[in-house]
């Protein structure tokens, strides 16, 4: 594709998933096929007023197979073509795009410029295939301007079956429709209908002082752990006292609770003073920690664990690892949780 001066410039980056996979007629399973053949499916593409470039992940791979080290890979890939693009689309599969998504919002520190993830649940090449829609709605997406030049959506998003949302806001909450993905507790950024709305007043305001710094580092020595009724006291201080887990994302019920018990908070207690970082998430859909409300969720405080108030439990791993990542000490760390560092908790 031509690139002239001029042009809106938008840099796809392929890094695998359903999207571009292809039925093995032998075993029938879906596999992998290479960028190119993937665009030849997407003439479409050619008709956009845009330069548009792509690079690919080599080999590509399923997102269930993506890692902290494919995140600093993206980062690098934007961060080096960050001054020639106007925006980026990322084709990724959708098992774990919202944790991808989540993951860049903080490692992509004053980012300025839209960064698009998408993906689809059918293959391009397949007839009913939902891949089209979302890849051209999420290139017009990742190039929007307002009049004055500056981009439309300076943020990471998720765009999937119509809908852009704020990428550290979603959970994929479906693994047979289309309508894939919902941001529970964050309304809509855009609505793909016959016309493109974006809703502004829910994006992040574009800044022209800001300084887009990359950060490669997360630790993945942590864990999301979820209460259950009955769970036993033993299960809970193996994983507590594990010296090679820094930091637990501890999924509680309703808005906060935990069963009342003594050795619970005893547990919490000791390893928030051992200097390991507890958050606490709602294994509610939508809604937020409010450790204050009863008291089973008050003896939680004391423990010295944090709130992770309405953040999705991909934003609460990912904002765990960043920050873990960057050597902050545990204090610090509990600073940065209770702010919003990229749109992903309501303060
Ligand atoms: N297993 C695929 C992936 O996440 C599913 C998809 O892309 O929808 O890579």
């Amino acid at each position: 594709m031509s690139h002239t001066e001029e042009k809106t410039s938008v840099l796809l980056i392929y890094t695998g998933g359903t999207i571009g996979m292809m039925k093995n007629p032998v075993t029938g399973a879906l596999e992998n096929f290479n960028f190119d053949q993937l665009l030849e499916y997407v003439p479409e593409i050619k008709g956009f007023n845009l330069n548009i470039y792509s690079i690919a992940f080599n080999p590509p791979i399923d997102s269930s197979d993506i890692s902290p080290e494919s995140w600093s890979q993206l980062v690098k890939i934007i961060y080096s073509n960050y001054e020639q693009y106007d925006g980026f689309v990322i084709l990724h599969g959708t098992d774990t795009m919202a944790f991808t998504a989540s993951a860049l919002s903080f490692m992509l520190e004053g980012l300025m410029k839209p960064v698009i993830l998408t993906g689809s649940q059918l293959p391009i090449g397949a007839l009913r295939t939902d891949g089209k829609e979302n890849l051209l709605t999420a290139i017009e997406i990742a190039a929007a301007k307002h009049d004055d030049g500056t981009p439309i959506v300076p943020e990471v998003c998720v765009f999937f079956h119509e809908k852009l949302m704020r990428g550290n806001r979603t959970t994929k909450v479906s693994a047979d429709n289309f309508d894939a993905f919902e941001s529970n507790n964050y309304p809509l950024l855009a609505h793909s209908g016959i016309e493109l709305q974006f809703y502004t007043h829910n994006i992040i305001p574009y800044r022209a002082d800001a300084v887009l710094t990359p950060h490669y580092d997360m630790d993945p020595n942590i864990i999301i752990f979820s209460l259950f009724p009955g769970i036993q006291p033993n299960t809970v201080k193996k994983i507590l006292n594990d010296k090679h887990i820094n930091g637990v994302i501890f999924r509680t019920f309703g808005s906060g609770n935990a069963p009342q018990k003594q050795w619970l908070v005893d547990a919490l207690t000791k390893a928030t003073n051992s200097g390991k970082t507890i958050v606490n998430i709602t294994q509610c859909s939508t809604g937020s920690v409010k450790m204050s409300l009863y008291e089973t969720g008050r003896q939680l405080l004391a423990s010295g664990i944090i709130s992770g108030r309405d953040s999705t439990v991909e934003a609460a791993l990912t904002k765990l690892m960043f920050l873990l990542g960057s050597g902050r000490n545990a204090e610090e760390i509990r600073r940065c949780m209770n702010q919003s560092l990229a749109g992903e908790i309501t303060i």
